[in-house]
């Protein structure tokens, strides 16, 4: 082998080792903190501490009410289902216990301590054998010619443990002690992000949740997806975040968004010497929701003048009847290429075969111009669509003014 490719192998494996002893102590260290947290979380359990909604998209809060719904109609026996199920002695008034009982306890607190002692039981089991059956490779190495019996490897072994019995310290100590022999990257990045999340979790019971909405929409891009970060990687923030995949693109001209806007989102400190502080995000919001009220309004005014401008009327009967103007054949091409005969009814056409240019046509005619214009002025001003109910398809029909 060439000593160039050997000493890049050799720089590739000691950068591996270094990353796995890196992530060998930040797994010990989070162990750490997790345990301190659980001390603080159990003795939450008996106060009246609880968790703020923290932060749910618009997708999961519908969910999360839905399910709500249904749990609540469930405890109340609305469940067709269960309607008829047994067991229905036990709701008599003389049986304690049944039917819907206060939880003895602070839930939160509680259901995190035994998500996070569950969690390390998992790990610890998981890793135990791989890490057992090192141990005997090494043994067997230096003690080939023994027969030795390899059970039980108590610093190893979780087989004789019990998740229920166990104190969590003694499970966290046996974890670490097994990662730090331990050395596929991948799985103790895996375990890394768990106990990470675990922590957050702990925190967001202790300290109130990490991220909560803000109630308004992100200015740019219009979506309800601001979320207020009041802790981000352990540390406290105050930072309000347009988050999620979807483009959000700003007016700043050098702004990042406009490169890649799917992947540079916007934010907003709490600070008053950062370029984008909460005011200015106030006072975006502010304009963006005046932008909209503008546009309602002239939206509204634009609708009135179109229910204005029509050729239809109510007749006595409450039936919707059509107006009509009489056009002279000689005109008939001029104002309504596109008219078709009438030929019965009240407001049938009058049609001379020998004399096209007599004739009279019925054309529908806007009711409110035939007020507004001079009569005697030239038919078109009467006709429907007349000009101004045109002009207002313009605005709000075309595919390219609203956008
Ligand atoms: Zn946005
Ligand atoms: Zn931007
Ligand atoms: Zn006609
Ligand atoms: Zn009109």
């Amino acid at each position: 082998m060439t000593g160039a490719g050997n000493t890049k192998h050799q720089v590739a494996v000691e950068k591996t080792a270094d990353l796995v002893a890196q992530l060998q102590a930040e797994i010990s260290s989070t162990l750490t903190v997790v345990v301190d947290l659980v001390g603080r979380l159990e003795d939450l359990a008996d106060t009246r501490q609880s968790v703020g909604l923290g932060f749910m998209t618009e997708q999961t809060k519908d969910l999360a009410n839905k399910q709500t719904r249904a749990d609540r109609a469930a405890a109340r026996n609305l469940h067709p289902a269960r309607a008829h199920v047994g067991l229905k002695f036990l709701n008599g008034a003389a049986v304690l216990g049944s039917g819907q009982v206060e939880a003895p306890v602070t839930m939160n607190p509680v259901s995190v301590v035994a998500e996070i002692h569950f969690a390390v039981f998992q790990h610890l089991r998981r890793l135990s054998r791989p890490a057992l059956l090192r141990l005997l490779e090494h043994e067997q190495i230096g003690l080939e010619d023994h027969a030795i019996c390899p059970w039980p490897r108590n610093p190893i072994s979780t087989t004789a443990l019990d998740v229920n019995e166990t104190n969590l310290k003694v499970l966290a100590d046996r974890l670490s002690n097994v990662v730090s022999s331990y050395r596929n990257r991948p799985n103790l990045q895996a375990i890394l992000r768990d106990l990470e999340q675990l922590e957050e979790r702990a925190r967001d019971v202790i300290d109130g949740p990490s991220r909560t909405n803000h109630p308004d929409a992100c200015p740019w891009c219009g979506r309800r997806t601001l979320v207020i970060l009041h802790r981000e990687f352990g540390r406290d923030v105050q930072v309000v975040r347009c988050e999620g995949t979807h483009a959000c693109v700003c007016d700043h001209e050098f702004c990042d968004c406009h490169r890649n806007p799917t992947r540079n989102r916007h934010e907003w400190v709490n600070s008053g010497r950062a370029a984008h502080t909460w005011h200015a995000l106030h006072n975006l919001q502010t304009a963006r929701k005046e932008t909209i009220r503008m546009e309602t309004l002239a939206l509204d005014a634009i609708t009135r003048i179109r229910a204005m401008h029509q050729p239809f009327w109510i007749d006595g009967d409450g039936d919707s009847r059509t107006y009509y103007v009489l056009i002279g054949g000689d005109e008939i091409d001029q104002y309504a290429p596109d008219h078709v005969c009438i030929d019965i009814g009240t407001d049938a056409c009058q049609v001379y075969d020998d004399e096209p240019a007599s004739s009279l046509h019925s054309v529908p005619g806007c009711i409110e111009c035939q007020v507004t214009h001079d009569n005697s002025g030239q038919p078109g001003n009467r006709l429907w669509p007349c000009a101004t109910y045109r002009a207002t398809q313009l605005e709000t029909d075309s595919p390219d003014t609203r956008k």
